[in-house]
């Protein structure tokens, strides 16, 4: 009796616990991690309302408005927008923005952690560190100096 509940789109009575209708197979309340991602194709800034409205099986234009309804409060939807951004990974599968930059954190935070030996993580290191040589373990394009990729 008590596990259940109706669904919100054809009324049938379902399991509580469902997340899909059985009868009409709409998606029901609950995170969809399979759309927890920018590469929608309906995707207009950088696809942060989209990645939520999939998430949650929101229509994408309601997501919309309520960034931008949320953002003439206090640019309080430009605030959650932008901390999304960093979060959503930008494809299904893909690393987000944030956990790029803790990853290249880490890197740096090893390179400080050996004494800043070696060739800092990143390009643009010092040229004098750089052309000093005879530092053991680093390929040639780390030697070559800063003015390579970035
Ligand atoms: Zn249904």
């Amino acid at each position: 009796m008590a596990d259940t509940k109706h669904c919100s789109y054809c009324a049938e009575e379902i399991r509580a616990e469902a997340t899909r209708c059985p009868y009409c197979r709409s998606r029901l309340a609950g995170f969809e991690i399979d759309g927890w991602h920018r590469g929608h194709d309906d995707a207009k800034l950088a696809g942060v309302a989209s990645a939520v409205a999939h998430a949650l099986s929101l229509p994408v234009g309601a997501v919309r408005l309520g960034f931008v309804l949320l953002s003439l409060v206090h640019l309080v939807g430009a605030m959650v927008y932008g901390s999304l951004w960093l979060i959503v990974p930008p494809r299904l599968g893909e690393a987000s923005v944030l956990q790029d930059m803790l990853a290249r954190g880490a890197e740096w935070a090893r390179w400080l952690a050996g004494g800043g030996s070696g060739a800092p993580p990143a390009s643009g290191s010092p040229g004098d560190r750089a052309t000093s040589g005879g530092v053991s373990g680093l390929d040639g394009s780390v030697i070559n100096g800063g003015d390579g990729e970035r």
